[in-house]
């Protein structure tokens, strides 16, 4: 539905910069309505969950009998990944192989999180370094598309990196942080037009292909197919989603991390990512009026962690002041190896979304057998 007006959801504070939201005679979009009709009644805000988590760790153990590792665990050093890992092993007595993309856009902050929880969890960490060169370049390509969605490269190489450990390994389950409690109302596809599917090799070989050409010289890709089909329903590779069994809110992570490891917060998720808080905290909100924040606390929002009124609140002022989105485009540019005025020249591109070549299909065939068998506990627009 095409909204020529401004409104925004008397519940959340999802609005009509998601030009597909619908809203019902009470002013509640389509979202709202979803949690509370299907998701919370399964969730319960991950109370009565407990006889399916006590399954779901018997099992991980059991697959990783006689094994070095029972599962996998990608650390971002957000707080959901950073949660789930302190959850697996103090708690569950897991024993996940624990590994880093470092892409190169780490802040320090970041690996401060990272090291201060594996050191006192005693956990060996693997770091994959990615060649900057080849991130460096991607990401020029993926800025010369003109989309929104510019950090395809980043989370290409997180998720081909699951894949390619987990079947290198043999571990039967990868731990995943996506939660209800803090992601339920997940960022409107609208907000990403024309891109392709993230794990998918065509659409991001096809970007490069179109925009200069460069050949990757060790980037590890995955498929939709590998990704959705292959690893989940051949080699039977379950992800899962243990944060949504128990329950919590955003500051008791918070308290948890800081109380047990000394873990610094950061302002908003996903600013452990020079490039992503560049993006998310300015690039999207001024270029395309793409406030991810909007998604962010709307989810507090539902789930009784915050009022509307606070969220509109902090919403009212911008993630970054105009000092420190100044500083950070100029340590983008600085790290792209190419001046501001190359940099600003891909802010003031034409929006238009072009599509490039992609492999769809794998991915919407592997969410419709998620939906079939009622595995899908994600709100997707
Ligand atoms: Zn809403």
């Amino acid at each position: 539905m095409s909204n020529s007006t401004y409104q925004t959801c008397s519940c959340c504070v999802m609005d009509t910069s998601d030009e597909d939201i619908v809203f019902d005679e009470k002013g509640v979009c389509q979202r709202c309505n979803e949690y509370q009709q299907r998701i919370l009644r399964w969730w319960n805000y991950g109370k009565g969950h407990e006889q399916d988590l006590n399954k779901l760790i018997g099992d991980i153990k059991k697959s990783g009998e006689g094994k070095k590792y029972d599962c996998i665990l990608g650390l971002s050093g957000g707080l959901d990944s950073t949660y789930l890992l302190h959850l697996a092993v103090a708690e569950w007595g897991l024993r996940p192989f624990v590994f880093h993309v470092d892409a190169g856009w780490n802040l320090p902050v970041a690996e401060r999180n990272i090291q201060r929880i594996c050191d006192k969890l005693n956990i060996e960490l693997h770091i994959e370094k990615l060649d900057f060169e080849d991130m460096r370049q991607m990401q020029l390509a993926f800025f010369q598309t003109g989309h929104a969605g510019l950090d395809a490269p980043q989370d290409h190489a997180f998720i081909a990196q699951v894949d390619m450990f987990s079947e290198k390994l043999g571990v039967k389950y990868i731990l995943n942080g996506y939660n209800i409690c803090t992601e339920i109302i997940a960022n409107p596809a609208s907000w990403n037009k024309g891109a392709g599917p993230t794990a998918d090799k065509t659409y991001i070989k096809d970007v490069l292909k179109k925009h200069g050409g460069y050949k990757t010289k060790s980037f590890v890709y995955t498929t939709g197919f590998r990704h959705k089909f292959w690893l989940p329903y051949v080699k039977g590779v379950k992800t899962v989603t243990p944060l949504n069994y128990v329950p919590f809110t955003k500051q008791k992570i918070i308290d948890t991390l800081m109380g047990e490891y000394g873990y610094e917060p950061y302002k908003q998720k996903h600013f452990e990512d020079l490039l992503t808080k560049f993006l998310e905290g300015w690039w999207l909100p001024k270029r395309f009026g793409y406030d991810i924040r909007k998604a962010q606390l709307s989810s507090l929002v539902v789930t009784g962690q915050m009022t509307r009124q606070e969220a509109l609140e902090i919403l009212s002022k911008p993630s970054l002041t105009d000092e420190e989105a100044k500083d950070l485009f100029c340590q983008v540019a600085t790290k792209l190896e190419i001046s501001e005025e190359e940099l600003m020249s891909y802010y003031t591109l034409p929006k238009q979304f072009v599509r490039y070549r992609n492999n769809n299909w794998a991915f919407n065939l592997g969410i419709k057998i998620y939906t079939i068998l009622g595995l899908d506990k994600r709100i997707r627009k």
